[in-house]
């Protein structure tokens, strides 16, 4: 059997408190809404909201996909929900969120993969919340050229795709994915117009550092502007183990060569998410 690590004092977090965060956390649960923050139980949700931040999900919370570290259940999603544009807009109203980051279970059950609701939800959220800014947290769409079109049409402020992980561990913690897949609808999106582009890597699932070193060169070759690093952190017995905890100067360490490397930003230490900070990366 195989004893779970105890976590560092670094990854201990305060219960988030304050005003403005008593007072979404009430009108979440009055209307039940739905955020990654809470369902996600994510520990920064006292910061992120404090500013206005949260991230929302669309199309359902049962995935097609069955990635290793994913605390989303996997299964035979529901039917697709043609309000929830606009649900996900007045929840965004009502909040009064200033940045709004939406991300979406993967739909490879449907022709169009979900990039119809996609379009249709930043539509939505345009409409009513006409100074709200966005990132689209969106997925590979199996690199299927028609549907990433649907994203770049309605042009969000920042369009993000996680690689989650270095390219020899993809196969193990993202099964359905493809490394090269994924940087390609990354460089597509550059390609296509997107101001700023954004992917995500999570540590401690066995990766060596050069490998982090590669992945962060080929983002940059890419042409991603923001990068995300955090430690992985299990979601149940049933996910990938935990085979490090990378200490706080290891990230800082990544950080420095992300910005040697000429991203704009870099989001590098044990609790980042990736849309931790996320307001600050429209810029
Ligand atoms: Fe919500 Fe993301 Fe902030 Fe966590 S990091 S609280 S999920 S916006
Ligand atoms: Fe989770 Fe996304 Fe993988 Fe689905 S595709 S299991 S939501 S990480």
């Amino acid at each position: 059997k195989t004893e779970r690590k105890p976590k560092p004092k670094w990854l201990r977090v305060k219960l988030p408190t304050g005003k403005k965060y008593t007072e979404l956390r009430n009108l979440v649960d009055k209307y039940d809404l739905h955020t990654i923050c809470t369902s996600g139980s994510c520990p920064n949700m006292g910061e992120c909201w404090s500013e206005g931040t949260a991230t929302f999900m669309i199309l359902g919370n049962i995935c097609t996909r069955s990635c290793g570290f994913c605390g989303v259940k996997t299964g035979r999603p529901e039917t697709v929900d043609w309000d929830e544009p606009e649900k996900v807009a007045r929840s965004i109203k009502l909040m009064k969120i200033k940045h709004a980051v939406v991300t979406s279970v993967d739909r490879d059950d449907l022709k169009d993969m979900g990039s119809i609701i996609w379009a249709e939800t930043v539509k939505a959220i345009r409409r009513m919340n006409p100074d709200t800014t966005l990132e689209t947290l969106i997925p590979d769409f199996q690199g299927n050229e028609t549907n990433i079109d649907r994203i770049v049409e309605v042009m969000p402020e920042v369009v993000s795709h996680n690689m989650e992980t270095v390219r020899r561990l993809t196969r193990e913690v993202r099964i359905q994915a493809k490394y090269e897949r994924s940087l390609a609808v990354l460089k597509y999106l550059k390609d296509s117009g997107i101001k700023r582009t954004k992917s995500g890597i999570m540590l401690g699932l066995g990766e060596q550092e050069e490998e982090v070193i590669q992945t962060l060169h080929d983002l940059k070759e890419a042409g991603v502007d923001v990068v995300t690093i955090g430690q992985y952190l299990q979601p149940s017995k049933k996910h990938l183990p935990v085979k490090q905890f990378v200490t706080p100067d290891q990230f800082k360490k990544y950080e420095e060569i992300g910005l040697d490397l000429g991203f704009r930003h870099v989001e590098s230490s044990a609790l980042v998410r990736s849309s931790y900070k996320a307001q600050k990366h429209i810029n």
